[in-house]
């Protein structure tokens, strides 16, 4: 990965988890810097990793070749608006990971050409198993898009979103997803407890049955998870009594019914 000085805005887990994604894969510590108003998250980060620690925002965006704004949505005016006059954003990489902004706003708030690239990372990427959407305005250069690439795959996979709304799109296959199969792991346990297992022996039952399952997707050379479920399905089975039920329930009608439903809320929020 190509290595450029890289400011992030906003010290949470977020940054946090990129930060650790980037150093643990060889990035030079020395040319990543973490800004926050508050010194304590920022200081953590800043001694667990030995990179630099600032308080000051326009000075680690002037150093930069490369910022990663990671505040809250609704910081993001605020944090930009002191940015406005304060460097060239045309010798810049721009990089966003809040949540509901779309690429327009970014121009209102900083008010000159951008070099920006919207990413829509998921909660796993605190473990190194996210998966991001990205999403580049139409002038970002190749080597520009290759750097936000590489830099999230630190801390898992990539895909290239096309058209800015298919952003939402992502938000609800793989952004708002950890929700979706923790459900689905709460009932079971719940189903479990029920049966008479303690929580903690449900707990450990479902968390080694969703892994076992995933490790032998993964395992597979299958890409349609229909047939992994057929492969696991006697005719007439315990399992296909099992199956029956969320298909009288409408299970993957109500899964598509709830995914829609985040976009919806996600273009609500724009
Ligand atoms: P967080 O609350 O953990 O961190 C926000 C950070 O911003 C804090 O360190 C805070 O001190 C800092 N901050 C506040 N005001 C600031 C300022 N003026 N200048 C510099 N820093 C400032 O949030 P997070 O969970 O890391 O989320 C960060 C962004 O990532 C959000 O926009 C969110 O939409 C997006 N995001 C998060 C997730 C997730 O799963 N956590 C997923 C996708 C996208």
């Amino acid at each position: 990965m190509q290595h450029r000085k890289i400011a992030f805005i906003g010290a949470g887990n977020m940054a946090n988890a990129i930060i650790a994604g980037l150093v643990s894969h060889g990035y030079p510590a020395s040319m990543i810097t973490v800004c926050s108003p508050t010194p304590v998250r920022r200081d953590k980060i800043a001694q667990q990793y030995g990179i630099i620690s600032s308080s000051d925002n326009v000075s680690a965006v002037q150093q930069a070749d490369v910022i990663v704004l990671a505040v809250k949505p609704q910081m993001m005016e605020q944090v930009c608006q002191p940015l406005q006059n304060a460097a060239d954003f045309s010798k810049k990489l721009l990089l966003t990971i809040a949540a509901g902004i779309p690429s327009q706003r970014y121009h209102d708030y900083l008010a000159q050409p951008l070099r920006l690239i919207r990413i829509m990372p998921n909660t796993p990427s605190l473990v190194g198993k996210g998966v991001s959407g990205l999403y580049a305005e139409a002038t970002v250069s190749t080597e520009d898009k290759q750097f936000a690439e590489q830099l999230m795959q630190s801390v898992g996979t990539t895909i290239w979103c096309k058209k800015e709304q298919e952003i939402n799109n992502i938000i609800a296959v793989t952004g708002s997803s950890p929700a979706y199969f923790f459900l689905f792991m709460e009932s079971m346990q719940q189903a479990a407890e029920n049966l008479g297992y303690t929580a903690e022996q449900a707990h450990e039952l479902v968390l080694n049955a969703a892994e076992g399952a995933i490790a032998l997707a993964k395992s597979q050379n299958e890409t349609a998870f229909a047939t992994l479920r057929e492969q696991v399905t006697s005719k007439g089975g315990t399992t296909a009594m099992a199956l029956a039920q969320f298909y009288e329930h409408h299970l993957p009608q109500t899964v598509a019914t709830a995914m829609q439903s985040a976009i919806s809320r996600a273009e609500e929020m724009e």
